[in-house]
Parts: C-alpha cells; sequence; structure tokens
C-alpha cells in the first residue's frame, strides 16, 4: 500500500509514433501471435467492466462465421467521463488502428464507431483523418473500412447490446445476455466491441510491446489508465496515470485539502469516504473505473449527490424490465420521503434491500449498476440522508 503509483504516463498521448510501422509490424503477426501478445499484455476493458481484451479478439476469432465485425464504442455517457473525447480528438488514427489490428485478429473486414451524439463536432475531423487512415490501408493492401456511425444522445445505447440495436436502426434496448457479441453482436453476427481507449492501448502495446505495458500497475489491473478529473479540485482534466494507487494519494494529487468523499465510476460507480482513502485501491482489485474521478468536499451534501444520480437513472433507464424502469423511480422517491421527515430513517434500509433487488435482477448494466454508488453512499454518508 506504500508505493506510490501515482506516476503519470504518456503512453496514449504520445504523438511520436511511426503509425505505419506498428500496423506492418502487427500485421506481419499471425493472428495467434497478435491475440497472445495481447493476452501476455495482460489489458483489460478501459470502459469500466475491465473484460480481458485478448479473450474477447479470441472468442471472436474462434467463431467459424466468415462475417465478423469490430466496433468501437464511443458512446461516452458515465457522468463525469470525459476521456474517450479527448483520445478521438488528439490520437484518432491510434483508435483506428488498434481497430485494424483487432480486425486483422479475428477475420473481419468492417469496423464500425458508434459515436456519442453529443461528440457531433468531433466528426468532420475524425472524417477527414478516416480518409488519410483508409489511403495508408490501401498502400498497405489492407482490406478494412471503418465507418462512423452516430448515435442521439441516448445513455443506454453505451450499452452495447442496445448499441448494435441503435446501429441496426431499432429502437436502442438492450439485448439478453448471453448470447454475448463475441457470438451475436452487430447485425447478430460475432462481434469485438471495444472501448475508445482499449483499442488506443491494443494499438500501443503494438508499439511498445505486451512487456513494457506489463511493467505498469498491479497484478490485477496492468498498465496506465486515462483518467477523467472533475468536480471539487484545482486540477480538473484528463490525465494518464499508472494503474495502482490508493485513492488517498490520488486526493492528494488532486484534492482541494477538503476532499470528504471520492466518486470512482461515475454514477455507476462507487463512493468512496474519506475513512477509506488510505486502503481502497483505484484498480479492479478495488474501485474499478472507465475514467470518471469525481472529488466532493464538505461543501457538497452528499444527499444532494445521490439524488443527482438516481434523477439521471430514472431519466436514461430504457424502461424495459421493471425492476430498473420502477426501481429507479422509487428509489428516488423514498430518500426523498426520508429527507423531509416523511418515512423514518430505517426506510433506507427497505431502499438498499431494493437496491439490491435491482442489482440482481436488472436486465443490464444500468439497472444492475445503481446499487454501487446508493449502497456506499447511503451507508457512508447516512447522516446526510436523514431528517
Ligand atoms: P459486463 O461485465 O457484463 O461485460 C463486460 C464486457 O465483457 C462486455 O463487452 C461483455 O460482452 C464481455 N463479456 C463478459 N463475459 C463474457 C463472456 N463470457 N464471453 C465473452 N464476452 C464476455 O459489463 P457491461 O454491462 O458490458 O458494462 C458495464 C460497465 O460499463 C460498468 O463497469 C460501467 O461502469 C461501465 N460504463 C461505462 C460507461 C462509459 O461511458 N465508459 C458508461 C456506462 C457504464
Ligand atoms: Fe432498460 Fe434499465 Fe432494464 Fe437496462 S436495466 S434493460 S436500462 S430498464
Amino acid at each position: 500500500m506504500s508505493n506510490n503509483f501515482l506516476r503519470r504516463v504518456d503512453l496514449i498521448f504520445d504523438k511520436d509514433c511511426d503509425f505505419k510501422q506498428v500496423l506492418q509490424s502487427a500485421y506481419q503477426k499471425s493472428n495467434d501471435e497478435i491475440i497472445n501478445e495481447l493476452l501476455e499484455s495482460g489489458l483489460k476493458g478501459r470502459g469500466g467492466a475491465g473484460f480481458p481484451t485478448a479473450l474477447k479478439w479470441k472468442f471472436t476469432a474462434e467463431q467459424p462465421d466468415p462475417e465478423k465485425y469490430v466496433v468501437c464504442n464511443a458512446d461516452e455517457g458515465e457522468p463525469g467521463t470525459f476521456k474517450d473525447r479527448e483520445i478521438l480528438f488528439q490520437v484518432p488514427m491510434k483508435v483506428f488502428g488498434g481497430m485494424a489490428i483487432c480486425a486483422k485478429a479475428i477475420g473481419a473486414k468492417e469496423g464500425y464507431i458508434y459515436l456519442r451524439g453529443e461528440y457531433r463536432f468531433l466528426l468532420k475531423e475524425l472524417e477527414s483523418q478516416l480518409e488519410v487512415f483508409h489511403a495508408l490501408l490501401d498502400e498497405m493492401k489492407i482490406p478494412f473500412r471503418i465507418k462512423i456511425i452516430m448515435g442521439s444522445g441516448a445513455y443506454i445505447c453505451g450499452e452495447e447490446s442496445a448499441l448494435f440495436e441503435s446501429m441496426e436502426g431499432d429502437r436502442g434496448e438492450p439485448r439478453n445476455k448471453p448470447p454475448y457479441p463475441t457470438v451475436s453482436g452487430f447485425r447478430k453476427k460475432p462481434t469485438v466491441i471495444n472501448n475508445v481507449e482499449t483499442l488506443v492501448y491494443s494499438f500501443m502495446i503494438f508499439r511498445y510491446g505486451a512487456r513494457k505495458f506489463k511493467e505498469l500497475g498491479t497484478a490485477d489491473s496492468r498498465g496506465s489508465k486515462v483518467f477523467s478529473v472533475s468536480g471539487d479540485t484545482p486540477k480538473p482534466g484528463i490525465y494518464e496515470l499508472e494503474l495502482g494507487m490508493t485513492v488517498e494519494q490520488f486526493v492528494e494529487e488532486f484534492g482541494d485539502g477538503d476532499t470528504k468523499a471520492v466518486q470512482v465510476g461515475g454514477a455507476s460507480g462507487f463512493c468512496v469516504p474519506r475513512k477509506k482513502f488510505k486502503d481502497t485501491i483505484i484498480g479492479f482489485e478495488g474501485v474499478p473505473t472507465g475514467g470518471s474521478m469525481m472529488l466532493f468536499n464538505s461543501s457538497r451534501s452528499m444527499f444532494n449527490v445521490l439524488h443527482n444520480y438516481l434523477e439521471f437513472f430514472e431519466e436514461e433507464s430504457c424502461g424495459q424490465c421493471t425492476p430498473c424502469r420502477v426501481g429507479c423511480q422509487q428509489l428516488k422517491l423514498g430518500i426523498e420521503a426520508v429527507k423531509k421527515g416523511e418515512k423514518h430513517a430505517n426506510y433506507l434500509e427497505q431502499l438498499q434491500k431494493l437496491a439490491q433487488t435491482m442489482k440482481i435482477t436488472a436486465k443490464c448494466g444500468l439497472g444492475q449498476s445503481v446499487a454501487n454508488s446508493f449502497f456506499s453512499i447511503v451507508e457512508n454518508f447516512k447522516e446526510e440522508m436523514i431528517y
């Protein structure tokens, strides 16, 4: 716990990269060699859930269907997360490069970027960079093309199966899983869907090699990660940091001297109170994050913070399943009633049972993860929840 992992890293935003050479050397490898290199690196998905990237590629590669796809999930919608926007703005060619290497590994000819509706301002530049990229692929005789599809502003379309529905022109509602996209994804065909940042790291692993990537981070959380830092901090912004730091180390660097809580992983993540800063690792062995780090100081009401998250989930729930559609609304009404004194403080326990039920019974990650912030705020800041 005493190791200081809070090291700034420059893997992703490093502009000094011979793009063609990286692509060429990856394309000289066999499909198995590509997947093994990625497996060796220990890279886990950077969207938040942390599934091993190489396994996704491997499972898709193993499917006998010749029609396969690579999809880049650029529907970055988690409150407090804005790092993919910066990656797409600064180093789009590396995102395309990661997709092309994945295409080689799994045998895909087409790739798609599903771009968050609110990021439409990036579209023109992305399309012009894509033209340059396609010209390079032609020169290298690589038969792969990428298209960009715009989202329309629904948070739920960042959930991969809702994203496929939206790409196919249908209402963005999550599908049942399994089958996972590796078996049945876009157009019900085997699909690798990775977050923007995951694709750039995949590309950079073929620049630096798995060994260099593995030197960073911990056994469970290899490498570095891009964080979006916001809230009560004198240093809001985007930072690429080595994984494995504690919340305490993070707060020492980014706090304003009065931090009482850090929300790790956005509204669907966990709220870490001051008393747990020292023992909580930011990473897959502690609190995982897609990159959102929101700091709150003592001027903030944690009731208001939780209320804000619940309003957000109520608004963004697709309404397809009852535990989430009704649960989000009831949790919000419930904490309002306790705060106004219309319900006894014990009612919070009933609400926690409801949140637990949602975790078990909701159809997708949205409804299942409401309990994360609900529990961590109610348990750690109970005095702020009651009348
Ligand atoms: P998940 O754990 O169900 O799956 C993670 C990924 O692994 C998915 O791509 C899934 O298809 C794949 N997977 C899991 N098991 C598999 C298997 N056996 N075979 C093949 N593939 C398998 O998580 P999820 O519901 O996809 O995502 C939830 C996460 O997304 C949460 O951590 C949340 O914080 C995060 N999130 C991120 C954003 C953002 O803007 N980046 C927004 C909302 C939520
Ligand atoms: Fe829709 Fe919520 Fe059910 Fe997910 S959990 S399918 S968002 S209603």
